[in-house]
């Protein structure tokens, strides 16, 4: 069957794809049929180099059998199993297995986990564990949050509360929250290696929010440590250390989105250990279980597990919490790829790699229309001129040329952002940056 009468024979009414142009997307379908270690296979079988780790998710890479395994066997052993007022051991055991990984390591003492099924879900109960801890402590004034501009914590009423991207937020109702300055400053920081220069006086931003609101009525402030979704931000040098600081000296909790810097893309286990940075709350998903089974889970500190602790002995400490919390199945997922992350070292992988990417990103520089370049551990973004009036377009169509040539990039805006999984090879870094390059010079 060619590819035409491969998707004709498919009906594509039903499915509501999520963050897709659908009607531009069913006109014209990719399809993903098979993957395997670094690579799709697409429905015509062509074979497709995943230069994204699917949605930064498969730190490992595809089709990993010990994953495999133990899902099946997990599902064969017991399928499903309630954890409210009820237990099941694999549950404390992959949590007791992430705490050996906790953001900022044993000193931080990050290593209470709540399970979730998404980052969103994630991020959400990381503001609702905050606005509890600090009425459990005898601040319940504190219930307004700050994030930033660009920000992206997903799609939940929480989320997209705290998130700063403008078209996740124009159609729906919020809850209180403001908004940081953050900018991308391509002026001054244009094609800085690693963490940019300049900006380090966005922090002073939560300052000036505490002036207007009054410290007493901030539970938060969430940051991703580097945010990706709005097209990969690099937190300015000294950046996230103020923002601990002024957090601290308000009382105000700091919370981490780490669901793509989580388990090992910056080249430590989590941005907090990158950064050297520690927050309050951590939030995760994606990489927990290699993408495979969804799955999140928020780390607290132990401060706020304590002090959610300390009330009457037969309450329930949090009402909150979700059917697939510490669901067995994502659980035997995700002590797997614990496992595999650990025994081939992923954790860690990123940062003896990062200078051979960063070498290679920044060859492209001089192409048509890349007007900068960024890079940390191994995530990447060519930043385009935006073509007139139509913002987007010109990386969009980069994007669907990359895919027919067979790499999977992605797209925000005009950045091209990149975030191979963790197991690539020196030779693939080549083919990624060089299929890229040639896209680029065909956009030209
Ligand atoms: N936070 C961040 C920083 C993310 O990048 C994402 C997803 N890209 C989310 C939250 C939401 O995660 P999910 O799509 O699993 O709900």
């Amino acid at each position: 069957m060619d590819h035409a009468s491969k998707t004709n024979a498919l009906n594509l009414d039903n499915f509501w794809m999520p963050f897709t142009a659908n009607r531009q997307f069913k006109a014209t379908p990719r399809l993903l049929a098979q993957a395997d270690g670094m690579y799709y296979t697409d429905v015509d079988g062509n074979k497709v180099l995943d230069g994204t780790a699917g949605l930064w998710c498969c730190n490992a890479g595809h089709g990993r059998k010990k994953i495999a395994q133990a899902v099946e066997r997990q599902l064969t052993t017991m399928d499903f199993a309630p954890t409210f007022q009820m237990g099941h051991p694999i549950a404390f055991d992959f949590a007791t297995k992430l705490a050996e990984h906790a953001p900022g390591g044993a000193a931080a003492k990050l290593d209470r986990v709540f399970f979730t099924g998404s980052g969103s879900e994630s991020v959400d109960t990381a503001l609702k564990i905050a606005i509890a801890y600090q009425r459990s402590i005898g601040q319940g004034t504190r219930t307004r949050f700050i994030g930033r501009e660009k920000g992206y914590h997903g799609v939940g009423f929480g989320g997209i509360s705290v998130g700063g991207l403008v078209n996740n937020r124009r159609v729906f109702p919020q809850i209180p929250a403001d908004h940081m300055r953050h900018t991308l400053d391509i002026e001054r920081n244009a094609f800085s290696k690693g963490l940019p220069a300049h900006g380090i006086e966005l922090a002073d931003d939560l300052e000036r929010l505490v002036g207007l609101h009054g410290a007493e009525t901030i539970a938060a402030v969430i940051v991703e440590p580097m945010s990706g979704s709005a097209g990969v931000i690099l937190p300015p040098k000294g950046y996230l250390e103020k923002l601990r600081a002024t957090a601290t000296k308000h009382g105000i909790l700091l919370i981490f989105d780490e669901v793509i810097t989580g388990f090992g893309r910056l080249g430590m286990p989590f941005g907090t250990d990158y950064f050297g940075v520690v927050p309050d709350l951590v939030t995760t998903a994606k990489g927990i279980t290699n993408g495979t089974i969804p799955m999140g889970a928020v780390f607290a500190s132990r401060t706020i597990y304590d002090g959610l602790m300390a009330g009457p002995e037969n309450a329930i400490e949090l009402f909150h919490g979700y059917t697939y919390s510490g669901h067995p199945v994502a659980c035997a997922a995700g002590l797997a790829t614990m496992e595999i992350y650990e025994e081939e070292g992923l954790l860690t992988r990123a940062a003896g790699l990062a200078g051979e990417w960063e070498e290679a990103l920044h060859s492209l520089k001089g192409l048509p229309h890349v007007i900068d370049i960024r890079n940390l551990g191994l995530v990447g973004a060519v930043e385009l001129a935006s073509r007139e009036g139509a913002v987007g377009a010109r990386a969009y169509d980069v994007f669907v040329d990359c895919f027919q040539k067979g790499l999977l990039v992605r797209v925000t805006g005009d950045t091209i952002a990149l975030s191979p999984p963790l197991i690539i090879e020196k030779e693939q870094i080549g083919t990624i940056v060089s299929m890229l390059g040639d896209a680029l010079k065909r956009a030209a």
